[in-house]
């Protein structure tokens, strides 16, 4: 009989497992798409809640630093305690997002990108292809300093240097009752966020927009737009010539009516307000949820590929009754697909990278010819067959054993 040869890794890649139905689909994945075709290597991390408990959130800690060490890592979906949770797993404390953890580690940015599939069709007709929003998630309104102003009186906003230097500025005399805010950002961070950026559209070959309100604040925002057209002169823009990718900078106002009139494949950075904003409304504009996968990427070029979904609890709970579940896998899926094919990269494997697109078009393959799961079923443009979490795994590895049998 002929026996396949599995695909050989050298580095391994870091695993974090996770919690609820995500973890069921993790192992799913890995025993029916992966195994059966790669000598899988990694470095696992058990990120699941009982684990991170157990070790007193040890273990998220340490598997941000060994991603910061070979260079990628893979996620699964994780609770972030709440106070229910606090009760549900007897926590010793309401341990901080994992996410927020690996995020401050690795000092990364977010890059949320929708997974195009052929008969889910935009909201906004024009769009053929993935538009990718990077949000800059440290700072301005959600580090802000708020203040209820009772009556009239002078509201100043202080600054004092380290050797006691004063400089004072007025933001309003109020004659009445009103409200007052303060914002800060840090050149650092907006620096690290431009590097991220610079760096991610280099990796996938696409322009780079940048936006934000530079002609109203003109300190504050224009110093972002300062930042990134600093390092892209200085550092990327030869880079980017030979890619033959764009980047530029445009004002908020006008880069909405461009994304709206666009064909998608750009990357749109944005400020940590308007990342907010804009990502959901993209994410919405795409389709499902369950097609959104995220890569964390470190200003050095380090990733983490995850799902933008949670551990889809509602599901999790039915699972463990017994009862059928239909949830979809291919943001996760597609994670693995994101790390293995980096891997195979940074490694140069090319026998790992080429399984990795082959795993990405057999799981649209599977969809586009009409088998998914319940939440697609509903959005697909055609004749749709719905299947449960595990008839959809199954589908989607004997496209991949038919494409693999081909090669
Ligand atoms: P969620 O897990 O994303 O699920 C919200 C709802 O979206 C689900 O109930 C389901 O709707 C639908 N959905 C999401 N992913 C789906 C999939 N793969 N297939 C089918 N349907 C899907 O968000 P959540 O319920 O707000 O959060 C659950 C837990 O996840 C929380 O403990 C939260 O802390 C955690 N979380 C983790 C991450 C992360 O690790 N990155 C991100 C977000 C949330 P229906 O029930 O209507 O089918
Ligand atoms: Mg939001």
């Amino acid at each position: 009989m002929y026996i396949m040869q599995k695909i050989p890794m050298s580095t391994p890649l870091v695993e974090m497992d996770g919690d609820e139905m995500t973890r069921i689909l993790w192992q799913m994945i890995k025993d029916k798409l992966i195994l059966p075709y790669v000598d899988l290597y990694t470095e696992y991390y058990d990120l699941g809640l009982i684990k991170r408990d157990e070790t007193d959130d040890q273990i998220t800690i340490d598997s941000a630093k060994a991603t910061l060490k070979y260079g990628v890592a893979v996620k699964c979906a994780t609770i972030t305690p709440n106070a229910q949770r606090v009760e549900e797993y007897a926590l010793k404390q309401m341990w901080k997002s994992p996410n927020g953890t690996i995020r401050a580690i690795m000092d990364g940015t977010v890059f949320r990108e929708p997974i195009f599939i052929r008969g889910i069709n935009p909201t906004v007709r024009t769009w053929q292809k993935p538009i990718t929003v990077a949000r800059h998630a440290y700072g301005d309104v959600y580090k802000d300093v708020e203040f209820r102003v009772p009556a009239a009186g002078r509201a100043e906003m202080r600054y004092a240097d380290t050797q006691g230097k004063e400089t004072a500025l007025t933001i309003h005399e109020f004659e009445g009752a009103g409200v007052v805010q303060c914002l800060y950002n840090l050149d650092e961070s907006i620096e690290s966020f431009a590097h991220s950026c610079f760096r991610y559209a280099l990796d996938k070959k696409e322009d780079l927009w940048f936006s934000a309100k530079d002609t109203i604040s003109k300190t504050y925002d224009h110093h972002f737009k300062d930042i990134f057209a600093g390092l892209y002169e200085s550092k990327y823009k030869a880079a980017f010539e030979k890619a033959g990718i764009e980047y530029f900078y445009t004002l908020i106002d006008d880069a909405v009516a461009r994304v709206m009139r666009s064909e998608g494949g750009f990357i749109w950075a944005l400020k940590n307000y308007d990342g907010d904003v804009m990502s959901d409304m993209i994410a919405t504009a795409f389709g499902s949820l369950a097609m959104m996968t995220s890569v964390l990427v470190s200003p050095n070029g380090q990733f983490e590929y995850e799902a933008a979904h949670g551990t889809v609890t509602r599901h999790y709970y039915r699972h463990r009754e017994g009862r059928e579940t239909s949830t979809n896998p291919v943001a996760t899926i597609f994670a693995w697909t994101g790390a293995l094919f980096k891997r195979g990269e940074l490694d140069g494997n090319d026998a790992l990278c080429a399984f990795a697109r082959t795993l990405e078009k057999a799981t649209l393959q599977t969809i586009e010819g009409g088998k998914m799961t319940k939440d697609l079923a509903l959005l697909f443009d055609g004749e749709a067959e719905t299947l449960n979490t595990e008839g959809f795994m199954d589908a989607v590895a004997a496209s991949l054993k038919a494409l693999q049998a081909t090669k």
